[in-house]
């Protein structure tokens, strides 16, 4: 049975200073995704603290909310079947390092906590993690 679902990919500051948005956007598409809406933005830190809230007791919540708020990002809804999975597929594991050959943290992750992407770990967080930016 078909599952198309909606996820929301973040291109973060590490990337977008980079200038890899484009080239990531372009993963996507080649990967089946349909970019259905995107928006480039700079969070406050609140905004951030609000976003990640899920991770407020954890130790690297502040450093995470400052980072996030660094700089430009790119927000995008991402359609695909099976798409939440799919998209963490392609990002790969938080750490770099320890992502597999081919996936965008590998190719362009820095760093644990500057790992160029985010992408939704659930069809729950989906949609409230796409209401966050696209609910107008
Ligand atoms: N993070 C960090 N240090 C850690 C774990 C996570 O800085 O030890 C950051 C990293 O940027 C990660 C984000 O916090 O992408 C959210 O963590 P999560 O465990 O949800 O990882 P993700 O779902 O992004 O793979
Ligand atoms: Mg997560």
């Amino acid at each position: 049975m078909s599952n198309i679902e909606q996820t929301l990919s973040i291109i973060k500051p590490d990337a977008v200073e980079r200038n890899l948005d484009n080239e990531i956007k372009k993963i996507f598409q080649k990967n089946g995704f349909r970019i259905l809406k995107e928006k480039k933005l700079k969070l406050e830190k609140t905004e951030a603290e609000q976003f990640y809230k899920v991770h407020e007791t954890k130790p690297f919540y502040n450093d995470l909310c400052t980072y996030l708020s660094s700089g430009t990002i790119v927000v995008m809804i991402l359609e695909k079947e099976n798409a939440i999975k799919s998209n963490r597929d392609l990002m790969g594991a938080t750490d770099p390092a320890k992502a597999e050959e081919g996936t965008l943290r590998k190719l362009f992750g820095k760093s644990i906590d500057k790992n160029s992407v985010h992408g939704s770990d659930s069809p729950d967080n989906a949609k409230i993690e796409i209401d966050f930016f696209f609910k107008d």
